[in-house]
């Protein structure tokens, strides 16, 4: 069961201490309270989890600071929308602001390889005005002979060119609980320059050791992606564990599916279900066409596979989206073959900038739902 107060309740609000009370008077019932960031306002949420069954709605509904009492299903506790009886969760994070109405384009190398390629890729975002970027520091390959990342060794210098070039948040992978305490003490060191988003997944996505230690800790937002062999509600589960941990600053996302229906795709393109996780959940939604599509090919038009895929992603309406530059793909250490070059990338921006544009004059022509 979920209380969401009236927005204007604060943290410390008297009538706040006495819904929890009531709230742990029931036998079995403890309280987690949230603070979700909507779209147009901020709310304060307060969970009650263990057996919910018996504990009615009434009593929480006569406060006058009581918005309204929304019993959740058992699906996605956490993360879910209970059928659009809750406002999607937005957060804050390095100034920049992350919601299902929001679109922030994350281009960036798969793996960190020189410091001359990380400079070459930030220096090229700060010109077009990018203030997020990927940077893959920890990589788990298929094979135990292939290149595995510079691995913390190269934190401090990727963090040190970040903050000069106006990088504020860098979605990086990680592998092992422990790379987030490297992470962590490097961005310390370097006077907080810039910001990380842990990505979790593809391959990790059912590592619930992993998801349980980034979502007990809720200083580093966390980007999950979705298994690439696993149902959509497999992963949305997974996901769960992040939430449940207490960390609910999570973008959910979608990768392609690995499957030979796909080919000659390397993973077959799954951005229809962007509206759907949309519906099913609170969180912002990310695409990742690179690892999608997975090469520069390119249709009779000239337009590359994956310029159109990420169309596909933002006229749905993702929230971000996560693509592969590099500078010289050729020497890229890894997923050179799907890497755009630095010359591409005004055009991408620009291309994403349109089909935005499009998406959402199409939203001002649909009626929203009452809700
Ligand atoms: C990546 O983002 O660098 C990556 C390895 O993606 P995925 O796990 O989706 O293949
Ligand atoms: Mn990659």
């Amino acid at each position: 069961m979920i209380i969401v107060m009236k927005a204007d309740t604060q943290p410390d609000s008297p009538a706040l201490a006495r819904v929890i009370a009531m709230a742990e008077g029931y036998p079995g019932i403890t309280t987690q309270v949230h603070r979700i960031e909507g779209a147009t306002r901020s709310v304060t949420e307060v969970y009650l989890l263990g057996p919910t069954g018996v504990v009615p709605t009434e009593p929480f509904e006569e406060f006058a600071e009581v918005e309204r009492v929304v019993r959740v299903t058992e699906k996605f506790r956490s993360i879910g929308s209970h059928g659009g009886g809750l406002e999607a969760v937005g957060f804050e994070y390095q100034g920049v602001h992350f919601s299902q109405e929001t679109l922030h384009v994350f281009p960036g190398l798969c793996a960190v390889d020189t410091r001359e390629h990380v400079e070459v890729m930030f220096r090229a975002l700060q010109e077009y005005g990018v203030e997020t970027s990927r940077a893959g520091a920890y990589k788990p390959r298929t094979s135990p002979y292939d290149f595995q990342g510079l691995e913390a060794e190269c934190l401090p210098w990727v963090f040190e060119l970040a903050g000069k070039y106006g990088v504020k948040v860098i979605a990086m992978e990680i592998t092992h609980e422990k790379h987030v305490e490297e992470i962590r003490s490097a961005l310390e060191a370097s006077g907080h320059a810039t910001g990380v988003m842990l990505q979790i997944g593809t391959r990790n996505a059912q590592n619930f050791e992993l998801l349980k230690v980034v979502g007990q800790q809720t200083e580093l937002p966390v980007l999950f992606k979705r298994g690439m062999g696993i149902t959509l509600e497999e992963s949305l589960n997974a996901c769960e564990y992040v939430a449940s941990g207490g960390n609910r600053r999570i973008v959910f996302a979608l990768r392609g599916m690995k499957t030979q229906l796909g080919d000659p795709h390397r993973n077959f393109v799954d951005f229809a279900h962007v509206p759907v996780v949309k519906r099913l959940t609170r969180l912002p939604i990310c695409v990742d066409p690179s690892h999608s599509v997975g090469s520069r090919a390119r249709g009779p038009s000239g337009m590359l596979d994956i310029f159109h895929a990420t169309a596909q992603g933002v006229i749905a309406g993702a929230n971000m989206v996560l693509v592969d530059f590099h500078p010289a793909p050729d020497k890229a250490l890894c997923d050179g073959p799907q890497a755009l070059l630095m010359d591409e990338l005004p055009l991408f921006l620009e291309d994403v900038s349109i089909v935005r544009q499009a998406y959402e004059e199409r939203l001002k022509r649909i009626a929203r739902p009452e809700g």
